[in-house]
């Protein structure tokens, strides 16, 4: 557990940011968790466009409304709340709704919670703010269909052909998803916002990773989201008797496989950094008997780091370490590439604020690289855009026993609320 200070005011030329309401916050988040909750597991079902998913949104514009903001949802199912005029630029606060099946009940909707708690705090306390607060709801951001649809239709990033040609594990298709949830597929292309209708977004989300909870900190201030490469491997000999063919006659794909395998860390070291990920999540042998040499190697291979020049980097060195030892096997390497992320850089201007406010707050903090990837990376292509993380007890993520502490997200909350404030009285 981390140690949580008292909250104190917080100083700042527009004034103190009225004190959020964390049983109130906690009532949202357990409100939330009600739709596509599965007793059998304890955890989350709330896929992207689902039923769950939708009602979930529905819920929520009903609520927003219901208090006197304007809500609605764009074309491509993400919801909006506003406190303020609709034709000035707004500061933005925003999670995603959807999960992953069997999830735990704080990824993305913590953030979305958050964000509605704090329009609720500034409506309470007759806050008049010179930008307006807007909440975001964003859609399919745990990948479905490939993640972060909602933001990237925001940004302006979908494109048509992806919109009618995606489609999830299952072979459903994202277009036959979006009809069955009321939306009209191409319409997601009109969700896109303009650089000037936005001010700031700002994200707050459980860490998932295991820091935070290691080194006792409250709250992790982030300054980058790491870009993700996946390629998909084939390395190919033969699938010969395992029995018979000699151990120095063999062009054995596995064993191909493992060298690379044991290949990684000194890639990293050679042509990495700290921040880098190098992952073989999932693999297949062909033909997959147990007296029978593989003969293919199929593989996942996915990288990650926060700079695009070391993700390009480790791309070749895995490049060419693979080409070595598929020669030395006697195997013939292919590879694809599935898909390139761009790493991306929070905002400074945003960063150094929640620093500035954590601070002021006596809050402990952490500047941190996020690994995972998050909705703000595609915010910040229109905006100044950043986020903050609260702990995750143990670093567990995307499964049922995801937990974060109520004093830590209390924390996490005024932070996000301190942060609203100062930029919705910033000056024109
Ligand atoms: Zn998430």
């Amino acid at each position: 557990m981390s140690a949580t200070k008292p909250i104190e005011p917080a100083a700042g030329d527009a004034g103190q940011a009225p004190k959020i309401n964390i049983e109130r916050l906690k009532q949202s988040v357990l409100a939330l968790a009600k739709f596509g909750y599965d007793d059998s597991i304890n955890g989350v079902n709330r896929l992207g466009f689902g039923e769950a998913d939708m009602a979930a949104r529905r819920w929520l514009m009903d609520t927003l409304t219901e208090e006197g903001f304007d809500s609605h949802m764009d074309g491509a199912g993400n919801v909006y709340g506003r406190l303020g005029p609709a034709d000035k630029p707004s500061i933005t606060m925003g999670s995603h709704i959807d999960s992953v099946p069997a999830s735990g009940i704080f990824d993305g909707a913590l953030g979305v919670m958050t964000a509605l708690e704090v329009l609720r705090t500034f409506k309470d306390a007759g806050a008049e703010p010179r930008w307006p607060l807007e909440l975001l709801g964003t859609s399919e951001e745990e990948g479905r269909f490939g993640g972060m649809l909602g933001a990237q239709a925001v940004s302006g990033d979908v494109t048509p052909e992806f919109l009618m040609g995606a489609h999830d594990a299952d072979g459903n298709r994202l277009a036959d998803a979006m009809t069955a949830a009321g939306l009209e597929p191409l319409g997601a292309l009109e969700a896109r916002r303009s650089s000037g209708s936005m001010r700031a977004f700002i994200e707050l989300h459980i860490e998932q990773g295991p820091v935070l909870d290691t080194i006792g900190k409250t709250i992790g201030v982030v300054e980058s989201i790491s870009g993700v490469w996946k390629w998909i491997i084939h390395l190919r000999g033969k699938a010969d008797h395992a029995g018979t063919a000699p151990m120095n006659m063999r062009s054995d794909a596995f064993m191909g496989l493992a060298d690379f395998a044991h290949a990684i860390p000194r890639i990293i070291d050679e042509h990495g950094t700290d921040k880098s990920r190098l992952t073989v999540g999932k693999v297949e042998l062909k033909p997959g008997s147990p007296h029978t040499i593989p003969g293919e190697a199929i593989f996942t291979l996915v990288g990650r780091d926060s700079s695009s020049e070391v993700m390009k980097a480790l791309e070749d060195a895995c490049h060419r370490s693979l080409s070595a030892i598929a020669r030395r096997h006697g195997l013939r390497f292919e590879y694809e590439q599935v898909s390139w992320l761009d790493p991306s850089d929070c905002s400074p201007k945003i960063t150094d604020l929640f620093e500035k406010l954590v601070r002021e707050r006596g809050y402990s903090y952490q500047r941190m690289p996020s690994g995972a990837g998050h909705d703000t990376q595609f915010m910040t292509r229109i905006t100044d855009a950043g986020m903050i993380f609260v702990p995750s007890v143990g670093g567990v993520s995307h499964a049922p026993d995801e937990l974060t502490h109520w004093e830590d997200i209390e924390a996490g909350a005024q932070l996000l609320a301190d942060a609203a404030w100062a930029l919705s009285h910033e000056p024109e």
